[in-house]
């Protein structure tokens, strides 16, 4: 095979793993963003039925204050009833009592209603803590590892464009030009091989005239492929 196109399909192969690589290295902060979107909303979420229990207890609290009051009424109008004199007045004055006594209960029937609630967010808030504080445990573990997956992909990134630069140094420049000019202008795939089968490019898929077929077929030669543009090489169906 020509050594320079040997060296292309090297060069290739090394690219085709670098973008990989950033494909896939792109994704896991994407990843971690995501479950950390997914956690605020548990936050959120938590944060939430915390308000609802202070207003709860908020509410609780201007009950009681009522009662108090409605209680100090009552025994206001109690202390009155000995000094009244006439059988009008008393009346009135018990009606009058017996109306605060009835707003009373009515207010302590919702405040059972309210403490009931308070109850029953209260046991809601301790599982959705517990949830809550496992989930961060496993997030931030999982992120971790996420992390770390990143350095390591970042790693070997690295590794392959210095590989890739000593690669470069055995192609000559004005090829090496034409082979990143079309790298950057056909998703990232410059060489493309020959399919044995339907006798297509496999960069772009459109079928080849025969006579360039069978010039690239020895791989003696740099040919590119006259619709798209890429280099140009013929593999057997033995090496995949
Ligand atoms: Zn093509």
């Amino acid at each position: 095979m020509n050594i320079i196109l040997s060296k292309l399909i090297d060069l290739q192969k090394m690219d085709t793993e670098i973008l990989n690589l950033k494909k896939d290295s792109l994704k896991i902060p994407l990843d971690i963003n995501n479950d950390l979107t997914v956690f605020h909303a548990k936050e959120k979420q938590l944060l939430d039925t915390k308000n609802l229990i202070s207003e709860l207890q908020k509410l609780k609290r201007d009950q009681e204050r009522e009662i108090e009051t409605k209680d100090t009424e009552i025994t206001k109008l109690n202390s009155q009833l000995s000094q009244i004199s006439t059988n009008k007045e008393y009346s009135t004055l018990i009606f009058e009592i017996e109306n605060k006594k009835k707003e009373k209960v009515k207010i302590e029937e919702t405040e059972l209603e309210v403490m009931y609630k308070i109850e029953t967010q209260e046991k809601n808030i301790k599982n959705e803590e517990k949830i809550f504080s496992e989930e961060k445990n496993k997030m931030d573990k999982e992120k971790k590892i996420k992390e770390e997956a990143l350095n390591k992909i970042n790693n070997v990134i690295e590794e392959k464009i210095q590989q890739r630069t000593v690669l470069m140094k055995d192609i000559p420049k004005e090829i090496l030009f034409k082979y990143e000019q079309i790298l950057r202008s056909k998703e990232g795939i410059a060489v493309a091989k020959i399919n044995f089968t339907r006798e297509v490019c496999l960069g772009c898929h459109m079928s080849l005239p025969p006579q360039l077929i069978n010039e690239v077929k020895p791989n003696k030669k740099l040919l590119n492929c006259d619709k798209c543009g890429r280099f140009l090489y013929w593999e057997d169906e033995t090496h995949g």
